[in-house]
């Protein structure tokens, strides 16, 4: 290898060219020390392990969660998750500073791993040394690289927290946290400092003709060469000593600290759930249940403790939450730093009752801020863990709503109605099919269920008259096509979305049998809704029933046909430009996304005006998690806040593609028209 050589000062003592590059281990460094690293490090590894197996037992004291299926899948999360943070970098500055810091500290880990193997194990046992040579240089190079990325990123990491402090930083246990924060920082920076100095002190005493490959090191070298070699020898001795008493107490501390999540994380990646995120795990055996949801911290499972555990306090979910951008008082990070805290304050982590603990409703979590969620998935998508806030969320309005039947009037109106009448509006179930009178639409029962497709026709489109248009638009889609269809009718029964999301689990569980029972004593195979709320909850929670069936949505539909010729359009569409809402329960919950878009782009002639935030980033029209049926009466209103996002446009008309965004989105737009 040949390599430019510029000697550090006249004279010095520059390894001869020919020698060959090898890793000089424990230069500089007394046996005693040299036994005493061994030492300290074993014992930073045993404190290591035994932090995590207590933190590990306290997670293990949850109840049961079924999380070891598909073990494939689950490690290829974690490899493109946990190693390669695709989600931590869909934000460009904090994913970038994340990955820096990992990388350096992987790469330096590795660093120490192979010198060890190196020293210790091939030169002991084979009397061989790899590290030497072209493969040292590159190692040299590497790792030189390697403390320069973690350097970049601590202080990216520091200018973010203590100089731009984005409000998401800041969450309601901060303060709690302020000097875990920093130490974090402090630890990376001191490590990466100090063994740059360790470095530049014995590259400036040896001297050796391949100290280039270590181009940090060796700009260190030179700011110190002049102090005279048994200056940098002491001075090197005691900062190895110094850093390497950092690095072992830095070990030892990991689960006590916020290093804690390098080893949750991945944890939680691999535990992450894999199913639609709205699909709620049902109660089993619903009738002799005695306690519903979570009211205290026993209920939670072990993945639920994990997760509460796991939070890295990042605050993605708080920035995509539309409760929190509407100043409500829910934050996703609040519930899950709060329930992180409280859990180790509780008789499942301290293993002593203390009669002064707080409950977990109401004095940690508020009924408010449940009750303010959406069940949009914003939070679960922005998780760089996988976190399931939504779910947490959920199980504790289960145990609102059906062990203390602390629901507000509205809603519960609307549930009874569903109880009472099969809809949350409370109409008679004999008017279920009215909206499709002269249009020649069969029921199920007339044609014997012989249909290719079932429009399921859901309560929106039933009873609510802005939307009957829409239902009846359809079905001229329908005949326009030639499908042969047939809806219901008066058979069909509210799905019960709203009353799961609302935490109403047994309601839900009631609808669904009811029509898991019609549904397959039709032998129904296909089945095409308007409403994302019944396409989410046909298709992906009804198999937890028995109800297993193709779900469509109309959009899904309607795009199928176009392409397939079936339906073709004379003339544009003649509505202005346009722009498209996605339906929280269309889009992040199922991941579809284009059919309407190309459906715009047909009927129009021109592609949807994206609004700011579009398909995956969509902001909630605040319909969802059964909010349709509740008051907003905290903060601002969100429907308001999208419709002035859709306003910004420029667009002439606005494409939505469920009924409760177009009831919740024409709210908004008549505001803000008010507004001026
Ligand atoms: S589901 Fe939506 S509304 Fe609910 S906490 Fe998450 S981001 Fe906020
Ligand atoms: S729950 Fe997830 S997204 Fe929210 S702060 Fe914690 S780690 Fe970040």
């Amino acid at each position: 290898m040949r390599c430019a050589v510029r000697p550090l000062s006249p004279g010095s003592h520059v390894l001869n060219r020919t020698t060959m590059p090898i890793r000089e281990t424990f230069w500089n460094i007394p046996r005693w020390a040299e036994y005493a690293n061994y030492l300290l490090g074993l014992l930073s590894f045993l404190i290591l392990i035994y932090g995590l197996w207590r933190r590990t037992r306290v997670w293990l004291r949850g109840r049961p969660a079924m999380r070891s299926d598909r073990v494939a899948q689950r490690i290829g999360g974690m490899i493109s998750d946990g190693f390669v943070q695709l989600r931590t970098l869909s934000q460009p500055l904090p994913g970038l500073m994340h990955k820096g810091i990992f990388l350096g500290i992987v790469f330096l880990f590795v660093g120490t791993v192979l010198a060890t193997l190196d020293w210790d194990i091939t030169r002991l046992l084979f009397d061989v040394r790899f590290l030497q040579g072209v493969i040292y240089v590159t190692y040299k190079l590497v790792l030189d690289i390697a403390g320069l990325l973690l350097l970049l990123g601590v202080a990216v990491a520091a200018y973010r927290r203590y100089v731009a402090r984005p409000k998401r930083l800041v969450n309601a246990l901060s303060s709690t946290y302020t000097r875990d924060d920093a130490y974090a920082l402090a630890v990376l920076a001191t490590i990466a400092v100090t063994g740059f100095m360790i470095e530049g002190l014995r590259l400036a005493v040896v001297q050796p003709w391949w100290a280039v490959w270590s181009p940090i090191g060796n700009l260190v070298a030179h700011a110190f060469v002049s102090l005279g070699e048994q200056t940098n020898r002491t001075l090197h001795l005691s900062i190895w000593m110094f850093h390497m008493l950092i690095v072992f107490g830095a070990i030892a501390a990991i689960p006590y600290t916020k290093f804690v999540h390098i080893f949750t994380s991945p944890v939680n990646i691999f535990f992450r759930n894999l199913n639609p995120p709205g699909a709620l795990e049902p109660i089993r055996n619903i009738e002799e249940a005695e306690t519903f949801g979570a009211g205290k911290i026993e209920d939670w499972t072990w993945k639920r403790l994990l997760d509460f555990d796991a939070c890295t306090r990042c605050g993605r979910c708080q920035d995509a939450c539309p409760a929190y951008a509407t100043n409500k008082p829910l934050s996703p990070q609040n519930i899950i730093v709060k329930l992180g805290g409280y859990l180790w304050q509780t008789p499942l982590a301290t293993g002593k009752k203390d009669a002064a603990l707080r409950s977990m409703h109401g004095e940690v979590i508020t009924a408010d801020e449940l009750w303010d969620c959406t069940t949009c998935a914003a939070c679960v998508q922005a998780c760089p863990v996988y976190i399931d806030q939504m779910g947490a969320i959920i199980e504790m309005r289960r145990y609102l709503t059906m062990s203390e039947g602390d629901v507000s009037r509205n809603l519960n109106m609307a549930m009874t109605g569903m109880e009472q009448n099969g809809n949350p509006y409370g109409l008679s179930r004999n008017q279920r099919a009215d909206w499709a009178q002269g249009l020649g639409v069969k029921t199920m029962a007339e044609a014997g269920g012989n249909v290719d497709i079932l429009y399921w026709v859901g309560c929106a489109a039933a009873y609510d008259d802005r939307n009957k248009r829409v239902a009846r638009a359809f079905v001229k889609i329908l005949q326009a096509a030639n499908v042969n269809f047939a809806i219901l009718g008066t058979e069909e029964t509210c799905t019960g979305d709203s009353a799961r999301r609302a935490g109403n689990e047994y309601l839900f569980q009631m609808l669904a049998q009811e029509n898991i029972a019609t549904l397959n004593g039709y032998g129904v195979k296909r089945i095409v809704t308007a409403c994302p709320h019944c396409f989410h909850t046909i298709r992906d929670e009804y198999p937890q029933f028995g109800g297993n069936y193709e779900v469509l949505h109309h959009s899904q539909l309607i795009a199928e046909l176009l392409a397939q010729g079936r339906l073709s359009l004379s003339k544009p569409l003649d509505s202005g430009s346009v722009t498209y809402h996605d339906p929280c329960y269309l889009g992040r919950h199922n991941n579809v996304y284009q059919p309407s878009r190309q459906i715009i782009r047909r009927a129009t002639g021109r592609a949807a005006i994206e609004m700011a935030r579009n398909h995956a980033h969509s902001f909630c029209c605040g319909a969802g998690g059964a909010r349709n049926w509740m008051e907003e009466n905290r903060g601002t209103r969100i429907n308001q806040n999208r419709a002035a996002e859709a306003i910004a446009t420029g667009a002439a008309t606005l494409a939505v593609a469920c009924p409760f965004c177009m009831g919740m989105l024409t709210d908004g737009l008549k505001a803000k028209a008010a507004e001026g």
